[in-house]
């Protein structure tokens, strides 16, 4: 089966800082569980005549199976549940629903650091979704390299995570990684 790109969107993806933090702390949220657990949820946000995609708010999804290592939905009927709440959390926002997001978490020191072939077919057969964020969660001292990737980056002094955000669209050659940055507020909050 093809791929449908059916938005030809202009890179790079812009998050309201809000949804930056709000995806953080879901993953996070998922980092410190009992045995850790992938966080999953949708993205919400605007697709602009000019084909500029931006993403305002990340709202977390109860339903699926959460593991470590990934969330499944069990059968035809999750999956109806799933599409029917996001098309009502998008009419309730007045947003477009843009795409899922889920996260990897390190595991004995290891973070899965792209999409799994269960990742790819999951947003391949999701005509709906235009993009698909992973949010990368670890431990241990900050290192950045956001020029390179066409990541957004953070990390909380607090905890001590650094987290990674990543974006993937359908392309004519399959799917790809591609450019994600954070909308500047103006305001820089001093605790
Ligand atoms: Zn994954």
């Amino acid at each position: 089966m093809g791929i449908h790109p059916l938005i030809n969107f202009r890179a790079p993806v812009m998050f309201e800082e809000a949804a930056v933090r709000e995806l953080c702390c879901l993953a996070r949220r998922g980092y410190e569980a009992k045995f850790k657990k992938e966080t999953f949820g949708f993205l919400f946000g605007t697709l602009s005549r000019d084909n500029h995609i931006t993403i305002r708010r990340c709202l977390y999804y109860r339903g699926g199976e959460k593991s470590r290592t990934g969330v499944t939905f069990k059968d035809w009927s999750t999956i109806t549940r799933l599409v029917r709440r996001r098309q009502e959390l998008a009419r309730r926002l007045r947003m477009r629903f843009l795409g899922n997001f889920h996260s990897h978490v390190e595991i004995a020191g290891e973070v899965f650091r792209g999409l799994s072939q269960e990742d790819r077919e999951s947003f391949l057969y999701d005509p709906r979704a235009i993009i698909e964020t992973i949010v990368f969660v670890w431990g241990g001292p900050f290192k950045a390299n956001r020029s390179i990737s066409g990541a957004i980056v953070g990390f909380e002094p607090k905890t001590s995570y650094n987290y990674r955000i990543r974006v993937y669209a359908k392309r004519r050659n399959g799917i790809r990684q591609v450019r994600a940055k954070v909308i500047p507020s103006g305001v820089v909050v001093i605790y």
